[in-house]
């Protein structure tokens, strides 16, 4: 196999859109056209699969259930919904789950999750996720910073090869019921390495997070054309931040309109399952900022109450998802 190329090795900095000069595609994409490195990139091409696929492969058979949190825009709610997701999946003390964090750019799960400011430990079985729960661990790169308000700068190569590594030497056990994978919003370099990677050991699909609005709804159709594109299942789509409930008076106010229709009527018109919607309660942002399970305050909320009932959907939808590629086998 041809050695990979170092940073060295280049004539000139990689340009804006290069695909990485690691990548498969280096040296052959739209931004190769012209580029000062073409030449050392196509000529150090690894031939045959890249040998990595294999170890992620093995590495990610131990998992049940591989999800993706997808957003179409910022400021939705993922990373939120993320956090809940994991501790809500956690909570069933018969399931062991793990939470991955590739919004390299903001990642902000450690804090969510009450792991903010630890460290990872590398072994010979590879790195260890931090704890948070007996039965749920997190990996993020914030764990990897010397200072966490420092601004990651990075190219799509370097992105991919931390997503690579994240995904090959995460030792995540024995054995994990549930991976659940917090994506940066659109789709970016994260979206096409996490799904390239993947792709053969299989995710078993996506959950889209959007708030009612239409400015929200327009992004997340091209999130839900990027998911078709890449041969993602939608496991489905939850409306956040949908309307608020006063935590006294238990009065619902609308803040985001829904002015066309919002998440449902979205689902109705792309024909994927709709998960329900979970309303604004400023308790959550607080349980979030101090890393604390918002079940544990406030069981018996409605905002708690809805997001039980779309992880109960989601699960359903996985269930739904097995047994269709059973029969299909
Ligand atoms: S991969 Fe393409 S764009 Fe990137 S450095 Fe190599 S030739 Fe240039």
């Amino acid at each position: 196999m041809a050695p990979s190329i170092t940073k060295t090795q280049l004539s000139a900095p990689e340009p804006e859109h290069c695909p990485g000069p690691e990548s498969e595609n280096a040296g052959k994409g739209d931004a190769c056209q012209g580029c000062p490195n073409q030449n050392v990139c196509e000529s150090q091409l690894p031939q045959g699969p890249d040998p990595d696929i294999a170890l992620i492969n093995k590495r990610l058979s131990q998992i049940d259930h591989k999800l993706l949190v997808l957003s179409g825009k910022g400021g939705v709610g993922k990373s939120t919904f993320t956090s809940m997701l994991s501790w809500a999946l956690a909570a069933d003390e018969e399931l062991e789950v793990g939470a991955m964090d590739l919004d390299i750019c903001g990642p902000s799960l450690p804090r969510m999750l009450g792991a903010e400011g630890e460290l990872i430990h590398q072994s010979n079985s590879g790195w260890s996720p931090v704890y948070v729960a007996d039965n749920l661990g997190l990996m993020s790169i914030s764990f990897m910073l010397p200072d966490p308000d420092s601004a990651i700068i990075w190219r799509g190569a370097k992105k991919n090869g931390l997503i690579k590594q994240f995904l090959k030497d995460v030792n995540w056990g024995d054995h994990l019921d549930y991976l659940v994978v917090d994506t940066p919003p659109g789709t970016s370099d994260e979206h096409l390495s996490v799904t390239t990677y993947m792709k053969e050991v299989g995710i078993d699909g996506a959950l889209i997070v959007t708030t009612p609005q239409e400015v929200a709804l327009l992004d997340v159709r091209k999130e839900i054309d990027f998911c078709r594109k890449a041969n993602i299942r939608i496991l489905g789509l939850v409306e956040n931040m949908s309307g608020f409930v006063c935590p006294s008076c238990k009065g619902e106010s609308q803040i985001f309109k829904p002015t066309t229709g919002g998440g449902k009527q979205l689902c109705q018109d792309l024909n994927i399952p709709y998960l329900g919607a979970v309303p604004l309660d400023p308790r959550i942002g607080r349980a979030c900022d101090s890393g604390e399970s918002f079940f544990d305050s406030y069981a018996d909320s409605p905002a708690a109450t809805a997001i039980l009932d779309v992880v109960d959907g989601l699960r359903d939808q996985v269930e739904l998802s097995l047994n269709k590629l059973n029969l299909d086998n």
